[in-house]
Formats: structure tokens, sequence, C-alpha cells
């Protein structure tokens, strides 16, 4: 794997992270420092444990703690929540939010970001989260960009953007990754279901896809 001494993560809902909690584990096994900006709590979240602990009102604490943890698992160093509203990324301000980006950039100068590859990544939070960061990027002076890494998730995305150009396996980090989703209490049965005590369905867990983001 590549080295990295700074990576900003930018997602929109505690519980993104699981997807790539192995490459995280492993780049920072590797001594890089990451910072994750999470956009919202998940406050709307539908799902409220199984069996249900949660509701309306104490879900959005719940989900804090749950991230808390999570990222504690996979030993991310700086977590960010920025508390916006869940499932209305898309209505924020852009020029906020994207101020807010590029002032987050400047001050920690990561060499790679990973976000959500734009328009496929099935959620529209996810789609306005990675749109945020490739505007936000393409503002910065090409010779001084980061690498935007990004995970695509659409049925068919493949045949629209190419093959992942990256792809992890991160079959030595699955403790912190399993550790990771599991502490996700809340959402856990509706992430990966019985996938974690088959080992045929948590093969698949194994192997991380990421875009590099090409921008022009
Ligand atoms: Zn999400």
């Amino acid at each position: 794997m590549e080295r990295y001494e700074h990576i900003l993560v930018v997602l929109p809902h505690p519980d993104d992270e699981g997807i790539i909690a192995g490459t995280l584990a492993a780049y920072i096994a590797q001594g890089a420092r990451i910072t994750y900006v999470c956009l919202t709590l998940g406050e709307m979240g539908r799902n409220m444990g199984t069996p249900p602990f949660a509701n309306r009102v104490s879900l959005p604490s719940i989900r804090k703690q749950e991230l808390i943890d999570a990222c504690q698992n996979i030993g991310i160093q700086d977590l960010r929540m920025w508390g916006l509203h869940d499932k209305t990324v898309e209505f924020e301000d852009q020029e906020r939010l994207d101020e807010r980006l590029l002032a987050t950039i400047s001050e920690l100068k990561p060499e790679l970001i990973m976000t959500f590859y734009p328009g496929y990544s099935v959620h529209p939070d996810h789609d306005a989260t990675g749109a945020a960061v490739i505007r936000t990027v393409a503002r910065i002076a090409a010779d001084t960009r980061p690498i935007v890494q990004c995970i695509a998730l659409s049925k068919g995305c493949k045949e629209m953007i190419g093959p992942p150009d990256i792809t992890h396996d991160v079959s030595r980090y699955m403790p912190q990754k399993q550790a990771a989703i599991r502490a996700h209490r809340s959402q856990f049965h509706h992430l990966v279901g019985d996938s974690f005590d088959k080992p045929d369905k948590l093969a698949r867990f194994t192997k991380e896809r990421l875009w590099t983001y090409k921008l022009s």
C-alpha cells in the first residue's frame, strides 16, 4: 500500500467509515494520521436496533457514541462531527459547505482525501458529499491538490466509471473492521445481516475497492 502521513476522510453518516475501515486501519498501522469529518449524525435513520433500543429522541446521541466507538476501534485519531442534518446534505448551502471543507483541507494539508464517488454512491447524501469534496478540491491549484479516492456503490457503476484502480485486501485488519461495524449497534443488523457469522459471506468484506477521481 501507498504510505500517507495525513489522510482526510469525508463521509456523511456514522457507519459509512465501515466500508473502508480495513484500509484506514492499514494506513494507521503504517503511521498515518487520519481526520474523519462525518457530516451528520445519521439522526434520520430508520433503524433503532434489533431488537429496538433507540427512539427518535435518543438516536442522535446513541449514533454519536457509536461513531466515537467505531473510530476508536479503527484507531482514527481525529474525529470531527459537523452535525449537518441527515438526509439533506444536498440542500446545504453549497458555498458554506465548500468553504468549510476548503478551510479544513488548508488546515490539515492531507495528501489523500477519501469520500464517495459523486453520482455513483446510491444515497443522495453520499453523492452530495462526494460532489462537495470534488468541487472544493477542484478549486485548489493542480500542483498542490491532494489525491481523491472514492467509494462507489451503485449497481453497474463499473460500466460507467470503469473498474476500481485500487483494491486493498484487508484480511489482516478484519478484527478492527468488524469491531468498527459492530460498534454501530443500532444499525448493525441492517448493515450486515448475518454476514459476520458466515465465513463465505464474511469474505466479501476483506476486499475494499476505491476509484481515484480524475480531476481535469
Ligand atoms: Zn451512508
